[in-house]
């Protein structure tokens, strides 16, 4: 898949921070928030306004532009090779409806970038690159998230994605309609040399190392399950202590046993109690049933599975132990992914050529390059964001770090695309 030639080792242009920086906050102005966050929810007219803008950026770099059945925009620079699979470059540029200018929206702009360099500086490829902004992958207005990766990748289907309907039952078919967005999949690639996505880490670790550049390696895994623990009502004065069967005491040792599980497996095991329901609720009411959610995730698939056994067997300690009963419902069950060797190196090198601080990593969220990693060699570059905050109007990024993204993408991409002898 690589054509490393002996121009790769020259040194490559920069790319321009400043242009990408005014191109990110130019695009945060529709839907921007009065707390400098970002409102442009999957398949809205903000959306269709966002699609335009990027439309018009790709088609003055002279890209071509298309869309396909769920809405997924790919925009191509010709290689020099036509009938090559192409390198696939993005992310997407929906957001949390109190979401940051930087989720998603850097790495389609860190691509739109990088053509802007190779344009500028008449640089060709031998692959064709195609710069990509997935549908919906945020999952707000229309579950699930990473919709339009997740149809490509053959996660669900096109009939299942556009059926399923938003808080006023609008379709996401619809919705998609009526923005003027309904492609046809024969105008996008049919397959990927390779697909790159650069991301803000939405977590504290690059912070907290102090390195710039995340070389993601892949992602990691999940299980989620409904926890229901079973007691008996009763009345808080006249049942004795010893004769109580408090579902809450029993839930109380789930949510420890998930937290010491996690704990004992790391630096990648995690596990998280985030919802918590009592019942009947009532302060004179021993508690007679919790249900509970469990998030288990590890980059490792036995490790994660060893989390569930030893969690398994937990469980049925605690309901021995405190005449309860324990049901469990699985409801999510992701692998984990592991990246692929060529993309992982050509963003390491990446990261070498630019001088950057730099250290392996595992996604613990998942992006549309976790969906497309299933049908398409990938790789993701991370980049800090302030304090680990994502999802959040307060999201931030520096400019100095949007740029060291932006060239690793832009080496990377070159590396994977093999840059032509000629064009340089
Ligand atoms: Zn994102």
């Amino acid at each position: 898949m690589t054509m490393v030639t002996t121009e790769m080792l020259q040194p490559l242009p920069a790319i321009d921070g400043e242009r990408l920086w005014q191109t990110l906050m130019e695009l945060a102005t529709i839907g921007g928030t009065s707390k400098g966050g970002c409102n442009r929810q999957a398949l809205t007219d903000l959306d269709r306004q966002g699609r335009e803008l990027l439309t018009r950026w790709c088609e003055a770099e002279g890209l071509t532009v298309r869309f396909d059945a769920i809405g997924n925009i790919f925009a191509r620079r010709p290689g020099r090779n036509p009938n090559a699979d192409p390198i696939v470059i993005g992310s997407h540029i929906d957001t949390q409806p109190t979401g940051g200018k930087y989720d998603g929206c850097f790495g389609v702009l860190a691509a739109l970038e990088v053509i802007r360099t190779l344009n500028a500086h008449g640089i060709e490829t031998e692959r064709p690159i195609e710069l990509v902004s997935w549908t919906n992958e945020e999952g707000c207005r229309f579950a699930p998230c990473m919709m339009g990766s997740g149809v490509f990748a053959g996660q669900l289907t096109l009939e299942d994605a556009l059926a399923r309907t938003d808080a006023d039952g609008v379709t996401a078919g619809e919705a998609l309609a009526a923005i003027g967005y309904v492609g046809d999949d024969a105008s996008r690639p049919a397959r990927f040399a390779g697909y790159l996505e650069a991301h803000i880490e939405q977590g504290p670790i690059l912070e907290d190392t102090g390195d710039t550049i995340g070389v993601v390696t892949g992602a990691l895994g999940l299980k989620w399950f409904d926890v229901t623990v079973t007691g008996m009502a009763a009345h808080s004065g006249s049942t004795p202590m010893h004769l109580r069967r408090d579902a809450l005491l029993g839930a109380i040792r789930v949510v420890e046993a998930v937290e010491r599980i996690a704990l004992a497996h790391q630096p990648d095991g995690r596990g998280t109690v985030g919802a918590f329901q009592v019942s009947p609720d009532s302060r004179n009411v021993i508690p007679g049933q919790v249900t509970l959610s469990v998030d288990f995730r590890h980059s490792d698939g036995e490790v994660l599975a060893a989390m569930m056994s030893e969690f398994r067997s937990t469980l049925d300690t605690i309901a021995d132990e405190a005449g309860l009963e324990i049901a469990v419902t699985p409801t999510a069950d992701y692998p984990p992914q592991h990246f692929h060797p060529a993309c992982i190196a050509a963003v390491r090198r990446g990261a070498e050529a630019g001088g950057y601080a730099h250290r392996d990593i595992v996604s613990g969220a998942g992006h549309d390059a976790v969906f497309v990693s299933d049908v398409a060699p990938t790789a993701m570059i991370f980049i800090p964001c302030e304090k680990g905050i994502s999802h959040n109007e307060a999201e931030y990024a520096s400019p100095e770090d949007v740029a060291a993204g932006a060239n690793v993408l832009l080496h990377a991409t070159l590396e994977l695309a093999g840059r032509a002898v000629e064009g340089v």
